[in-house]
């Protein structure tokens, strides 16, 4: 049996006459840029999060960059993050100006380590942009504490946590903003690049959606210089037609998770993701800690069951961060998970048949090995 790490074509022929139609039409009516389709999705995204504004933009990373940028971040602060993240988390902190400064995971959740940071905080820093990675939500009442005590702004990074919840309340919605990407392969996935910023700040949102439309309101009255950053008309309207499926397919998402770390509990080489206490984790990713995984991997392929690492070099420790010296020991937890981890196959559309057919080769590999 093949198991892909995703399938999105499967997403796809679930939802085929939906989304054909809806590409049909934003082709039949050019609206391609801006226009109904857009507004529509971002009012039916806000209103879903029960927030007052989502502001569309081009990408996730680009939602990152206009949040600090907009706060007002630049050159001389310090924006606290964390080590284990796709590049976006820290690139956006650099491109405004600013300096990350990166804090290690919690041993049990991967998520920052709450605990690390207030020994972090220094007169420069600015802002907490904590990540809610896999789809776990980090401990928001310790994070928000923390930066009412200091007078920092929270941004939440949710590319992995759409729909996912912290005592009640979901993600992106505790912090001044959250941050969003629907790139294909996240839990709402466009068919492209896409992404957006969600808010209850007037100002806040003003201020991005100005400078995400190269810092016009009105066309041709540029207040001020801004970039380029538009959803585009298909992509709003494929999101518009996922939407209404999103809290279903994270259900599902929670149920094969749950199956995998049953199936798993009795395999001693491999430790199964912890989800914290009173939370929603949505799974985007199922992360185990697996011993030999070079082998394990090549095994696992072998069989036809494709694997990913997320991430295989902690942040800190990528040659792109040399100029910050950080070294292994700063980071510990995160360094010594980042050769142990292991993503296997999740999707909503992953039948408990492959999730078997995975574990028993997790199992054969262990018990010849
Ligand atoms: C995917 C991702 C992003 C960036 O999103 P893009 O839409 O690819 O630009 C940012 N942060 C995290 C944690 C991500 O996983």
């Amino acid at each position: 049996m093949k198991v892909p790490f995703v399938d999105l074509k499967a997403q796809y022929l679930t939802i085929k006459g939906d989304i054909d139609s809806a590409i049909a039409d934003v082709i039949n009516e050019t609206a391609f840029i801006g226009g109904k389709y857009v507004n529509n999705f971002e009012a039916e995204f806000a209103e879903k999060y029960g927030v007052k504004h989502c502001i569309s933009v081009a990408n996730g990373t680009d939602s990152l960059y206009i949040i600090m940028k907009m706060l007002g971040i630049g050159p001389g602060d310090e924006v606290i993050t964390v080590a284990n993240s796709w590049i976006s988390t820290s690139e956006t902190i650099t491109q405004t100006g600013a300096t990350p400064v990166f804090v290690d995971i919690d041993p049990v959740y991967y998520t920052i380590n709450e605990d690390l940071i207030a020994a972090k905080i220094s007169p420069k820093t600015k802002a907490i942009l904590p990540v809610h990675l896999y789809g776990q939500v980090c401990d928001m009442n310790k994070i928000m504490q923390l930066a009412k005590d200091n007078g920092l702004f929270v941004i939440e990074d949710c590319a992995q946590s759409h729909f996912s919840t912290f005592a009640g309340q979901r993600a992106g919605t505790m912090g001044i903003a959250g941050s969003f990407s629907f790139y294909p392969g996240k839990n709402l996935g466009a068919y492209g690049d896409a992404g957006c910023i969600i808010t209850n700040d007037d100002d806040l949102a003003d201020k991005c959606k100005t400078f995400a439309r190269h810092g016009a309101k009105i066309k041709h009255k540029h207040i001020m210089e801004g970039i380029n950053s538009r959803l585009d008309g298909l992509q709003a309207a494929i999101l518009s037609k996922k939407l209404p499926h999103i809290l279903d397919w994270t259900q599902i998402r929670i149920e094969k998770a749950a199956l995998y770390s049953r199936l798993l509990a009795d395999v001693a080489e491999v430790v199964c993701p912890v989800v914290r206490p009173d939370t929603t984790h949505s799974f985007h990713l199922y992360v185990v800690k697996v011993q030999r995984r070079a082998a394990l991997i090549d095994y696992l392929s072998a069989q036809g069951i494709d694997t990913a690492i997320h991430y295989p070099t902690s942040l800190p420790l990528l040659p792109a961060y040399d100029y910050l010296n950080y070294s292994a020991e700063t980071i510990p937890v995160s360094h010594e998970n980042q050769s142990q981890i292991l993503s296997l196959p999740m999707y909503p559309e992953l039948s408990d048949d492959a999730i078997e057919w995975v574990v028993n080769a997790i199992k054969s590999f262990y018990s010849a090995n």
